[in-house]
């Protein structure tokens, strides 16, 4: 058998005003044909697990366009239309083929369209004709009808922090390989409840995103049950679907599938005054790192996460730390080009003076003057150490690591959410030895820095993705939805948390 495959992935944030082009893809991952193959076999993602699956099951991977992009504003025209005009062209050429396997994200957002997935999806359905159609897709994507009436399955990772991707993948082609031998007739049920969880309570090791999970796989191990996916969604896309949804895939029973999707979404409904995010005020966290003997305490800048498509270069959190005089930590990171530039070229124990930061918009903190010795410089690549995408390459571009008041502050050329210790590992710092850390992440961080924390504190920063969602003008989204809405909490203490 011979599967073809295709990757557009972009998480789209369309309050931020970094547009993406095809530099930015570019700048992360647009790689055609065989290039797959050596950027991904034996990675832990769902890349590596597709062309895996293709091997367990003796088929031939044919790849034609792998386009991923970090989450930033809307999608160009030009680049989207290049991506699926690739991907269009390499299905073509790739015939005679068995069927589709495709990765995609599932809340990307162009000029053109405000659901990405479901063009790409019903354009490679018209040229598939009735083979299968299968995708895997991230636990952020926001599922519309358009998808699901193009898709014959569309499997989402189990875990934030993503880190099945790779065992979703080989599931895909294995779901594949029984609709292929005529073992498997999928059938899908499909419910959305009125919710949009901010991404703190989309963290799936803790309660209550743990205990839709727990359910779906109890669910799983049921008779005629192929597949069951719970998708917290991307409030930001802000497109009509946006939030929380359940896809139940069953063996030829519709009744089955149904049901499953019923009881899931009423679980969520029920448990929703539980998917409400109270973040620690900067100041207070800032004094309780100031009080305490243990290190290294992880203070995740929550506001400014660029996964979720907010800038990275926020500077609240380290004015508030120069400000308080507390030394001793890491900043994980800050982007700024022109900054790590003049580092480089200062060269390792020179001294430089600079405006850092705050330079992309004016939500997340004005650019700071600070002066620093720099301490080391690279070329900010490494190789992710796990357990989330273990053995792919990541790059932050030119990077330069300096001493400003006694912390090392990590200063990059391109957005990279630092999630993995290989941020800290490829600059030649040992974060054991650190009071605290400054991580801008909302949730990814936590699988490699909770086994080396003393403990984690989610600041109540400013930005494009923090957790206050009734502070965002949204426009698309349906209404009305938990928690904008709050009379439909039931309670009325959200209000005064929201109007703070
Ligand atoms: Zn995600």
């Amino acid at each position: 058998m011979r599967i073809v495959t295709g990757t557009v992935s972009h998480e789209t944030h369309v309050m931020s005003n970094i547009s993406t082009g095809l530099d930015e893809f570019r700048s992360r991952r647009l790689l055609y044909r065989d290039e797959l193959f050596s950027e991904f076999t034996g990675t832990a993602t769902p890349a590596g697990g597709i062309i895996e699956g293709c091997k367990q099951q003796g088929f031939e991977l044919v790849s034609t366009v792998f386009a991923s992009a970090t989450p930033s504003g809307i999608v160009t025209k030009e680049a989207f239309d290049t991506i699926l005009g690739g991907i269009l062209e390499g299905i073509r050429e790739a015939e005679p083929y068995d069927a589709v396997v495709l990765h995609l994200h599932g809340a990307g957002v162009s000029e053109e369209y405000l659901d990405i997935e479901g063009k790409v999806l019903s354009e490679v359905r018209k040229i598939a004709g009735d083979r299968p159609v299968v995708a895997t897709l991230d636990l952020h994507a926001n599922y519309t009808e358009l998808m699901l009436d193009n898709a014959d399955m569309l499997i989402g990772y189990d875990t934030y922090p993503h880190i099945d991707g790779y065992e979703r993948g080989v599931e895909a082609v294995e779901l594949t390989a029984r609709m292929l031998d005529g073992s498997l007739k999928p059938t899908l049920g499909f419910r959305q409840p009125p919710m949009l969880p901010a991404l703190q309570v989309q963290f799936t090791g803790r309660y209550p995103m743990k205990r839709l999970i727990e359910e779906a796989h109890r669910m799983e191990e049921m008779e005629g049950v192929e597949s069951i996916t719970v998708a917290a969604g991307f409030p930001w896309s802000d497109i009509p679907e946006a939030g929380m949804s359940f896809i139940v895939t069953t063996n030829d029973d519709q009744e089955l599938a149904d049901r499953l999707a019923g009881e899931l979404h009423d679980m969520a409904w029920e448990m929703r005054r539980d998917f409400l995010v109270t973040p620690t005020p900067l100041a207070e966290a800032l004094r309780h790192v100031g009080r305490s003997e243990e290190g290294p305490i992880v203070l995740a800048d929550i506001g400014d996460n660029p996964g979720g498509g907010a800038p990275e270069d926020g500077t609240v959190v380290l004015k508030a730390v120069l400000d308080e005089g507390l030394t001793g930590g890491v900043f994980a990171v800050i982007w700024d080009p022109e900054s790590a530039k003049t580092a480089v070229e200062a060269g390792v124990g020179g001294e430089v003076s600079l405006m850092l930061g705050g330079k992309t918009d004016d939500m997340h903190g004005k650019p700071l003057h600070v002066t620093g010795v720099v301490k080391s410089v690279s070329d900010g690549k490494f190789t992710n150490l796990g357990p989330m995408g273990t053995g792919a390459e990541a790059d932050m571009g030119t990077t330069a690591v300096l001493d400003i008041g006694g912390n090392d502050v990590i200063v990059t050329s391109k957005r990279l959410q630092p999630y993995d210790l290989g941020v800290y590992e490829s600059q030649g710092i040992d974060i054991k030895g650190k009071r605290f850390v400054v991580v801008k992440s909302s949730v990814h961080f936590r699988a490699a820095h909770e086994p080396v924390a003393s403990e984690i504190i989610e600041l109540d920063t400013p930005g494009l993705t923090s957790p206050r969602l009734a502070g965002f003008k949204f426009r698309n989204i349906r209404r009305p939805i938990f928690p904008l809405d709050v009379e439909m909490l039931g309670i009325t203490e959200l209000k005064s948390m929201e109007d703070e």
